[in-house]
């Protein structure tokens, strides 16, 4: 009986193997261009056949702005922010998870670490020609990280911020990293050293045989000596970092982070995650630039999570993100100069879907000088 089956497999196995070898090599690459008509790209654009998954919905489609990175930083300020991702949960394969950074006299703060933050750094030194990036990026200038908040779409690039440069850095040497963040960081960073360990360990003992210096992070908990007056947790000769309690949800720790920038006083606020908030206020007061989410209120019935009809998807969704009237509001108390939006949830419908729908709606609300960002671009 046995021997039966084996027989059996192995006939079609060899049918499958002279089908295989009866097309050429040209043939087989033809026959895979039959099943997709779309580059990687998807330039120019196909609407995918199925826009109703998790994975097809309009909020996937390709980048939100259909242009290259640019560079909207003021000529006089030399002192930049990098947004290296503007993504959010949604997997949309086109825009990077949080990932932003601080850049001043040429060295690197960084701000979120969402999914793919190691490619989301060489896509950015690639594609923005203002800055020397690829210098400034040097694996022994990544060493400050800024948690907003601890939602996996803003940290799984943490093992990657912490153990990839580390691997390129043999000639040029890595900091060991120090990760600020709420409750609960150290012992994220704690779970994340060990469970990389048999990594590093191959890295320092086998074969590469490099010194451990750089392989490893430490969090920092900034919590709970933050009340919504703020407080200063981070100063060197280069910027000086305050913090402020923001409302995201039902995570009780989140953290907005004002940077000044001593070389010439720029006022960089970061928001994170979450809704109309008086920490948030306060964080942005009179600052030059809020970087923070927007979402649709219009569209919000085309949303895939928060309930099943509109009111419940206002109320759950309206308790974790910023609505039109949110950012109004804020804009209004706060008296920030530019607003720039990442982490835009774009919910719409496949048959009207427009790019700049969410930017549209704010504008629509009153709320001005406000832009959309894009992997890449240089504010
Ligand atoms: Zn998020
Ligand atoms: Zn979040």
């Amino acid at each position: 009986m046995k021997s039966a089956i084996i027989t059996i497999t192995l006939a079609a196995i060899c049918a499958v193997a002279t089908t295989a070898s009866a097309q050429t090599y040209e043939e087989k690459l033809a026959a895979g261009a039959e099943k997709t008509d779309q580059n990687h790209l998807n330039v120019p654009f196909v609407k995918p056949k199925n826009p109703k998954t998790v994975y097809t919905l309009p909020g996937n489609w390709p980048v939100f702005e259909n242009r290259a990175p640019i560079d909207r930083s003021p000529r006089d300020k030399p002192s930049k922010v990098l947004v290296m991702g503007s993504g959010d949960p949604n997997p949309n394969p086109y825009r990077y998870g949080p990932a932003l950074a601080v850049i001043v006299n040429g060295y690197p703060y960084f701000i979120d670490a969402g999914e793919g933050w190691w490619r989301a750094v060489g896509k950015s030194v690639t594609s923005q020609g203002a800055l020397d990036l690829a210098t400034i990026m040097a694996p022994r200038n990544l060493k400050y990280m800024f948690l907003t908040h601890l939602h996996e779409d803003h940290t799984v690039g943490l093992p990657s911020f912490i153990s990839n440069p580390y691997k390129f850095s043999s000639t040029t040497g890595a900091a060991d990293k120090k990760v600020y963040g709420p409750e609960g960081v150290d012992e994220m960073i704690a779970h994340i050293n060990a469970g990389w360990r048999l990594d590093r360990n191959e890295m320092f003992q086998g074969s590469i045989m490099a010194a451990a210096d750089g392989s490893t992070a430490v969090g920092v908990p900034i919590w709970p000596q933050v009340d919504v007056k703020g407080r200063k947790i981070f100063e060197d000769d280069n910027v000086m970092v305050e913090a402020f309690p923001t409302e995201h949800g039902f995570l009780k720790h989140t953290i907005a982070y004002r940077f000044t920038t001593k070389p010439d006083g720029r006022i960089l606020v970061f928001g994170g995650d979450g809704h109309y908030s008086e920490g948030l206020v306060n964080a942005a007061k009179g600052a030059d630039v809020l970087f923070v989410e927007g979402i649709t209120r219009k569209n919000i019935k085309f949303a895939s999570w928060g309930g099943d009809t509109v009111e419940e998807k206002v109320k759950t969704i309206g308790a974790y993100h910023m609505f039109p009237s949110d950012m109004k509001k804020l804009q209004h108390d706060s008296g920030v100069k530019e607003i720039v939006m990442i982490h835009v949830q774009n919910y719409n419908s496949p048959e009207n879907f427009d790019r700049l729908g969410v930017l549209k709606e704010m504008q629509d609300e009153g709320v001005t000088n406000i832009l959309q960002a894009q992997d890449g671009d240089l504010y």
